[in-house]
């Protein structure tokens, strides 16, 4: 056969190797395969994950010899910001960033008083296909690799300690994986995230494990897995619908796993975890903002560890759907209440960047 004629399946690259994707024992194993002293790996992730650096040309406890070499085997450059647009004062940014493949996604960082949360992604894209949500609008493009998860963090922690972000050197308190993807449909590399994220200095960046939320569609069998692993980590339902009927339509997952072994999952979570679980419900107008569902939502949730987080939905383009009246808004939150069941509703921050919840959607692509 003509070799033009014999297909080739397109090879897809991985991301390089960083030092993130890799346990203590691999970062040293890979550095002894260098002809380095093994402790070079614990060097490294002293200053990546302590200090926040990634350029080796500035690691001077490093012989000059092997920087060069040490850094192109561990800390690869693996994402590169294309643009950050702020609002709310500079309080909200969000980053845009490149992987070495040119996907595209992006994170925010939220500004409060207290606290300073980012959201990140865990996939390019989502494979969920939700209606109302933006980036559930172009697929899956791929996973993204622990690295690159843990980048984006570590990329915007630096920002935040140098003082490039409105409001002055500050350190990131919280972590939610309310970015683009479905972070239990890349489980592997974002439990290893969540590691890297909440172990101590030099393994990790330190931040507190109650401190780190990750969000979900529902995937029953992967939450079953996180409460196997003990973690003090937020669980955060995206519900939507307090009936299989709608919630089909609204998150189509619900045709495999069902509204009721869905709180299941949730309820066998923060019977573990002794953690409030979160269920996150949009607000869509005349959609799923009635008064019945309001009820139906308070019964089934009723005398359990949770919070209801509401969210005004935030129209994503050419979508027939807004958000509800006000009046529609408050009557939901005071069924809820009457339930007994604790519920708050979200502010709408990075709105007008498309930095909002669910708009995440790289314009590029
Ligand atoms: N895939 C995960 C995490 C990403 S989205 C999940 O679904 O939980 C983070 C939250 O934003 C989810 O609760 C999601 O349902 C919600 N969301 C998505 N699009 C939205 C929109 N247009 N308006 C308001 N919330 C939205």
């Amino acid at each position: 056969m003509p070799a033009e004629l014999t297909f080739v399946a397109p090879r897809r690259a991985k991301p390089p190797r960083h030092l993130a994707d890799l346990s203590p024992d691999e970062r040293a194993e890979v550095v002894r395969e260098l002809g380095e002293k093994p402790f070079r790996a614990k060097q490294l992730a002293q200053h990546y994950f302590g200090s926040l650096v990634s350029d080796t040309s500035a690691m001077t406890d490093l012989p000059a010899s092997s920087r060069e070499r040490l850094g192109e085997a561990l800390l690869p450059t693996l994402l590169t910001p294309v643009r950050h647009i702020t609002c709310d004062n500079g309080m909200t940014r969000k980053t845009l960033w490149k992987a070495f493949d040119g996907v595209l996604f992006e994170s925010v960082l939220m500004r409060y008083p207290d606290r300073v949360t980012l959201c990140i992604s865990s996939q390019a894209g989502c494979g969920m296909n939700c209606p109302f949500c933006a980036t559930g609008q172009a697929g899956l493009t791929r996973n993204l690799s622990t690295g690159e998860i843990i980048d984006q963090v570590v990329a915007s922690a630096r920002d935040l300690a140098n003082g490039e972000v409105a409001g002055g050197p500050g350190r990131i308190s919280n972590i939610v994986f309310m970015g683009m993807g479905e972070p239990m449909a890349n489980y592997k590399r974002v439990l290893q995230s969540v590691r890297r994220i909440t172990d101590p200095v030099p393994n990790g960046l330190g931040i507190s494990q109650r401190g780190v939320t990750v969000s979900t569609v529902g995937l029953v069998p992967a939450i079953n897995k996180l409460i196997d692993e003990r973690m003090q980590v937020r669980l955060a339902i995206s519900l939507h619908a307090p009936d299989d009927e709608l919630r089909d339509e609204l998150v189509p997952i619900n045709t495999r796993w069902k509204v009721d072994e869905v709180l299941d999952a949730a309820w066998r979570y923060a019977g573990t975890t002794g953690r409030r679980v979160s269920i996150e419900y949009a607000l869509i107008k005349d959609i799923n903002d009635q008064a019945w569902r309001a009820d139906l939502l308070g019964k089934l949730l009723k005398g359990h560890l949770v919070h209801v987080n509401l969210i005004p939905l935030n129209p994503t383009p050419g979508s027939k759907w807004t958000a509800s009246r006000p009046e529609d808004e408050r009557e939901f939150v005071r069924r809820l209440e009457s339930h007994g069941v604790a519920v708050t509703v979200r502010d709408t921050r990075g709105q007008e960047i498309d930095g909002a919840c669910g708009q995440l959607a790289a314009a590029e692509n």
